[in-house]
């Protein structure tokens, strides 16, 4: 038998059964408008009678050059046959014709990139035959005229302003300003005009043979699949080439055959809200695409009620009935002709976050899908969304549209963002006093601009990575920021930045895109969400009971803390001590502690800080009360608290200047001390200096080399916590210890920290239940880990650090170099630095969890680097078996879905949730 390469809408069983069985492999075979066609017709939806050609069929067409393949078209006629004897109706009959639509239909929604021709089966002798049936001949022409024009364009390529100019003519000379006025004569002469100008362009009559004109089409659609448009849109959605376009051939039904007539488009539910309520507009008296164009003004769907009441009840029971089927919102097209309704199609409905968060969990509470499908129908991005405003969508296309977008960087911390341009930190804050929104943009920033990060509305930086500092104070403090704008050129001597032709002065407008990447100029304006939303409340707490990954937050501050905290974090995962050290009034006593020659003055300065550091985590403590709090000793090289080499010889060259023109004696005496003074500082800097300094002393090596700076730290640690549970709170601290690469290097310092732990909780006569612990930064100590256990109550992953010393690539300069380059090129799939590479750092994290846990199986082991927040790299740390992960405040929502959807994916098959929409619960009965 020859190969079936036509199904009538009502042979869905049987295609489900050639094709074997799967509804996903239906839709691949009919396409997933024809699928659902048929699958209507399966449920008892009212769709006008049709079939439906295969993608296989269109795949053998474009395979061919072109020829239909062996009975294919006896197969579409006896088709046809079929169809309109369903219709009670003839294709080609001059008394009582039928028409039918070819539209495309792929598997995945294509919306608008193929082609569609409506009308087919007019032509002079079945219009007359139609006006004489219908009574209605401007009906009847204004329907031909159609046909000539959508076959004119979409088969023959015309251009459609060769049909506007005709309709342009028309109404001037019939008077009147729209095409609703035209009357059938009008109609009848546009039809002819339309001919003529088929015939002038194409050297061809329009094809009076509705079995031609059929034809044509279904070659058309069937090329459409290749056409330009078609193919960009599968390459920037990423679908695949080879999938083939199927085509539907459907009863013509009208909504434009008077006031008993309409047609419209609507959502089941609220695609903005997500609100249970039916969304959508329609209009009397037309056809489909006057709703889509946006020629007339539609009407609300709510108001069918009052025009069609009849038409509305078996619209809400269709839409009902399709939520009940395919357990998803979804997206209808329908036309009411004289009084009866038809659906068109059934698709599930585009939604924003919000909709997307309400749906789920209200479907779940209806019982329409389990908690389980609600938790992995939200991705993580959608809940990212509630964290940070957002550019309203139209202001973005506004400002596309008019050339406001000023460059594109790396989208290093979610939100938009609206300001005047401050180029630094000090102003930035001055402006922010005076409450002026302000976006701070830099060539970079360093610890001492975090004032003036901390004033602004959001960063822009024109270097640095996704682990600059930049970005890693903004993920903190939940900043939208750009960085990595190597097209922008900040001019800090003319106070203005240039990119391109554009110059922006400072003080000037500026709008950032944390969540695209995206730095436009002007004011664009934003929409903000609601993280209170009680159903994103609701689904985070189901996404908690499915997930087994903890989820702990990087905070240096009791503030961040007690955001994190109302966020869902479970405990720190990561306090960076140092950032604490650069607040100003801490500054000086760091710095006299760094150039301090004696060690009487070096114990002074620690002793001032340590009350600082005390009060620091006695509010961590009591914010994280019963939690865990991991705080970890001081870790980047000293160098990086005292000023900048050339700032400093700078700034001496200027002094040395003003002294030759001093006027006083008293000055050239302050000139001199602040010249000795910056040449002691520089001494020390150039002293400290080091090529590699990332490789450098920092980390443990500078708890080895200045003991009494971490043990400071740790008496501030233990002295805090012992007054904070005798005011009756729980606490547990863990102490981590940073870089190690040996295991001698954490037994040394473990030693030495736990007396004087111990010391302190002595002297209050407190008990505290803590851990030592260290971060696994360096390849060797993940490769030794056994060993590295043995000193060790817990690990914690600092996978900035591992996966710049896994690559030997710089974390601060790759992103703005190289890297990119890469990814472009697919020398990398992924950015390292956001994705945990699985197969090198991916794999020393597995050496290390199991390589500690055969010393210590109760070893806690986390994630603290940036990684810790990102989705795909918190299914690697689940597939891993972490104890937990740790991210920025504003990820922690984020990560318990990424944590949930980790736990329920990894279920075995014969459990695993249907993706949404691919398993109708008729079909996924008949498997
Ligand atoms: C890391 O290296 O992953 C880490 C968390 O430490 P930092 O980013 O402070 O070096
Ligand atoms: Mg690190």
């Amino acid at each position: 038998m020859a190969k079936k390469w036509v199904y009538l809408f009502e042979e869905v069983e049987q295609a489900q059964q050639d094709i074997g069985g799967s509804w996903d492999a239906v839709r691949g075979l009919l396409g997933g408008k024809g699928a659902n066609l048929a699958d209507m017709v399966r449920i008892g939806v009212p769709v006008p009678p049709g079939f439906t050609i295969t993608t296989e069929a269109c795949n053998a067409y474009l395979s061919s050059g072109g020829l239909f393949p062996d009975a294919m078209w006896d197969q579409v006629l006896a088709a046809v046959e079929s169809t309109a004897a369903a219709s009670g109706k003839r294709f080609g009959d001059r008394h009582n014709p039928l028409l039918v639509s070819c539209r495309s239909g792929a598997k995945f929604s294509m919306p608008g990139m193929m082609d569609t021709v409506l009308n087919i089966g007019l032509n002079d002798e079945t219009a007359q035959g139609m006006a004489n049936l219908t009574g209605d001949t401007r009906f009847v022409y204004d329907a031909y005229r159609r046909l000539i024009q959508m076959f004119g364009s979409v088969v023959m390529g015309l251009a459609d302003e060769l049909f506007e100019e005709v309709l342009t003519r028309a109404r001037r000379q019939a008077g009147v300003k729209s095409e609703a006025e035209l009357g059938s004569d009008d109609w009848k002469r546009v039809t002819q005009e339309f001919k003529k100008v088929y015939r002038r362009h194409t050297n061809h009559e329009f094809p009076e043979d509705p079995f031609q004109q059929m034809k044509m089409a279904i070659e058309a659609v069937f090329d459409s699949w290749n056409g330009k448009r078609a193919v960009d849109y599968r390459r920037a959605a990423g679908i695949a080439d080879d999938l083939g376009t199927a085509v539907n051939i459907v009863c013509m039904v009208f909504g434009n055959m008077g006031d008993d007539s309409a047609t419209g488009v609507a959502m089941t539910r609220s695609g903005a809200t997500g609100e249970k309520a039916i969304e959508g507009d329609y209009l009397i008296n037309a056809q489909g695409e006057d709703v889509v164009a946006g020629i007339r003004l539609t009407q609300d769907i709510q108001e069918l009620s009052r025009e069609m009441p009849e038409a509305w009840r078996e619209l809400q029971a269709i839409s009902a009935k399709l939520e009940q089927h395919y357990r998803e919102m979804q997206d209808v097209e329908f036309t009411v002709e004289k009084g009866k309704l038809w659906m068109l199609q059934t698709r599930d409905g585009k939604r924003t976050a919000q909709a997307a968060v309400r749906i789920a969990v209200d479907m779940a509470e209806e019982g329409l899908i389990s908690k389980k499908e609600a938790v992995l129908r939200v991705t993580p991005d959608q809940v990212d969304f509630f964290l940070h405003p957002q550019f309203d969508p139209q202001a973005v296309a506004q400002a596309r549209r008019d050339g406001c977008v000023l460059g594109q960087g790396l989208n290093v911390s979610p939100g938009a963002a609206v300001g005047l341009a401050a180029f630094d930190a000090d102003l930035a804050e001055t402006w922010a006093n005076e409450n002026k929104p302000v976006i701070m943009a830099r060539p970079e920033t360093k610890p001492d601009d975090v004032h003036g990060m901390l004033a602004s509305q959001g960063i822009l930086t024109s270097r640095g990575g996704r682990t600059s500092h930049a970005a890693l104070v903004a993920r903190q403090f939940g900043k939208p920021a750009v960085v990595g704008v190597a097209a922008l050129n900040i001019d800090l001597r003319k106070r203005q930045m240039v990119v391109g032709d554009a110059t922006i002065k400072e003080g000037e407008w500026i709008s950032i895109d944390g969540t695209s990447g995206q730095v436009y100029t002007g004011q664009l304006a934003t929409i903000v969400p609601d993280i209170q939303d009680p159903w994103l409340i609701k689904l985070l707490s189901w996404a908690d009971a499915f997930r087994r990954l903890g989820v702990r937050t990087n905070a240096d501050y009791p503030a961040d803390a007690e955001r994190a905290r109302a966020y869902g974090a479970e405990g720190i995962g990561l306090c960076r001590t140092e950032h604490m050290f650069f607040e100003t009034k801490r500054l000086p006593f760091l710095h006299k502690m760094i150039m301090a020659d004696l060690p009487i003055e070096r114990e002074e300065a620690l002793a001032s800080l340590l009350p600082f550091q005390r009060e620091d985590f006695i509010g961590l403590f009591r914010a994280m009360h019963g939690l865990p709090v991991i705080t970890r000793l001081i870790d980047p090289p000293l160098h990086e608290f005292l000023p900048n080499q050339v700032d400093l010889t700078n700034e001496l060259t200027d002094l040395k200047i003003r002294i030759k023109v001093a006027g006083t004696l008293k000055e050239v005496d302050d000139i001199l001390q602040n010249i000795r003074e910056k040449e002691r500082i520089l001494r020390r800097v150039q002293s400290l200096h080091e090529s590699n300094p990332m490789l450098g002393l920092r980390g443990v090596r500078l708890g080895i080399q200045i003991p009494e700076l971490t043990l400071m730290q740790v008496r501030a640690i233990f002295e805090a916590a012992c007054q904070v549970k005798e005011e009756g709170l729980e606490v547990h601290p863990e102490v981590m210890i940073p870089l190690t690469s040996h295991c001698n290097e954490l037994k040394v310092q473990r030693d030495l920290l736990e007396s004087e732990a111990k010391k302190v909780m002595q002297e209050r006569g407190v008990e505290i239940d803590y851990k030592f612990g260290t971060m696994i930064e360096i390849p060797r100590a993940a490769l030794t880990a056994d060993a590295m256990a043995e000193h060790a109550q817990f690990f914690s992953f600092g996978t900035n650090d591992l996966t710049q010393t896994t690559y030997g690539i710089s974390r601060d300069d790759a992103e703005g170099s190289f890297l990119m380059t890469y990814m472009l090129d697919k020398i990398l799939p992924d950015n390292p630095f956001a994705t945990l590479d699985r197969d090198g750092v991916g794999e020393l994290m597995r050496i290390a969890v199991e390589k500690g846990r055969t010393v210590n199986p109760d070893l806690e082991c986390g994630i603290c680097g940036e990684h810790g927040g990102d989705p795909k790299s918190i299914l690697i740390c689940h597939e891993l078996g972490l104890n937990y992960v740790s991210c920025s405040p504003f990820r922690v929502p984020i990560a318990r879905l990424a944590a949930a959807h980790a736990a329920l994916r990894e279920k075995p098959a014969d459990e695993a949730v249907p993706e949404a929409g691919t398993f109708p619960k008729s079909v996924a009965g008949a498997q």
